[in-house]
């Protein structure tokens, strides 16, 4: 398995002492975001309203999750977790929302995942705090309308286009995450080696931060595997010299590309004449999901300038050509 996949593993759920930050000043970068956020749950509590509904996008492992909990304690409520492909039937999404408390949060991960029928459930549930239950069967069955505590919708997606546009048009508040400078996963590495009692000289926090691919659940998890390095191998102090070897072991390169991103430019480039090539024959060439191209490896690797996405498809740009150590044909692009 991809050791720098942003998916998460055991590795993170089991993680203790956790890192993940609880409240708003500890959750690092994303200034807007963070800006909006911090106003609109303020003029929800002065109103003494719930905070509006929030739709978080963005590449797995960005702060997502982390974020829907700050807000649920920043609000002081409680936060209902549950995703997607968990609610199989409308009833199941009645159960989960007659339960919730007044102005609790409720956080729906993976939501373009919902099935239409229960997208339907959420729509009225979402805009007047109300659902419609069917109750009986054949010709005795009655509709009834079941009046819902106000509460806070927060529904995570790795592409906003991926959700239907009424479902989209319901949330009051739209934020896009966006992958990490050096310089904030320096932080986060710095924090989290705190946290995890750790020594951690700063070159050695911006190695691993370098290499993170932009993400802080990657840096935290590359900073555990460092850790194990220092420990065997070194005094236990985390120097760019270890944190450099830990990585080099790890196979993760100097721009924090692993072998999937290196095999995805590998078969744009040599396989496909550097495109424009579709997704899917992408994916059938790689044996790898269209999904997980799509949302893991292409983001990254488009925001780094490896990648660009055309009408006619992808296509490698001179820098993944440099990269690989490629020469760029002539006739191509
Ligand atoms: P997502 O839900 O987007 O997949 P998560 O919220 O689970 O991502 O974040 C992954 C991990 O990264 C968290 O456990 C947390 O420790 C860390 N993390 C995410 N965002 C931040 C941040 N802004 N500051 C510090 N740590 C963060």
């Amino acid at each position: 398995d991809r050791i720098v996949g942003a998916q998460e593993t055991e590795d993170d759920i089991y993680n203790v002492p956790s890192v993940r930050p609880q409240q708003l000043f500890e959750y690092i970068g994303q200034g807007a975001v963070r800006e909006q956020l911090s106003l609109s749950m303020q003029a929800a509590k002065m109103r003494a309203e719930p905070l509006d509904h929030v739709l978080l996008y963005g590449p797995p492992g960005l702060g997502k999750t982390t974020l829907s909990n700050i807000i649920a304690q920043e609000m002081g409520v409680t936060l209902r977790q549950t995703s997607g492909p968990v609610i199989e039937k409308p009833g199941d999404l009645a159960a989960i929302l007659t339960r919730l408390e007044p102005h609790d949060v409720l956080f729906v991960d993976e939501i373009h995942r919902l099935s239409p029928v229960v997208e339907e459930v959420l729509y009225p549930a979402m805009e007047d705090f109300q659902i419609d239950i069917v109750i009986g069967e054949g010709p005795a069955a009655q509709s009834v309308k079941i009046d819902l505590p106000p509460f806070t919708l927060v529904g995570a997606t790795t592409r906003a286009g991926l959700l239907t546009s009424p479902l989209r048009d319901r949330f009051g508040l739209v934020q896009r995450l966006e992958f990490y400078s050096h310089d904030e996963l320096c932080q986060i590495v710095t924090r989290s080696a705190n946290i995890l009692g750790l020594e951690a000289h700063l070159e050695g926090a911006m190695e691993v931060a370098r290499r993170a691919r932009g993400t802080p659940r990657i840096a935290n998890r590359l900073l555990r595997r460092v850790r194990d390095y220092a420990q065997v191998r070194g005094d236990g102090i985390i120097t760019q010299e270890i944190a450099n070897a830990a990585l080099n072991l790890l196979e993760v390169d100097q721009l924090g590309l692993d072998k999937m991103d290196l095999r995805f430019l590998d078969a744009l480039i040599n396989k496909f004449d550097g495109g424009p090539v579709g997704i899917d024959s992408l994916s059938a060439a790689m044996g790898e999901e269209r999904g997980t191209i799509e949302d893991v490896i292409e983001p990254f690797l488009v925001q780094q300038g490896f990648v660009v996405r055309t009408s006619r498809g992808r296509l490698a740009t001179n820098q993944a050509y440099q990269h690989l150590g490629v020469e760029k044909p002539q006739t191509n692009g």
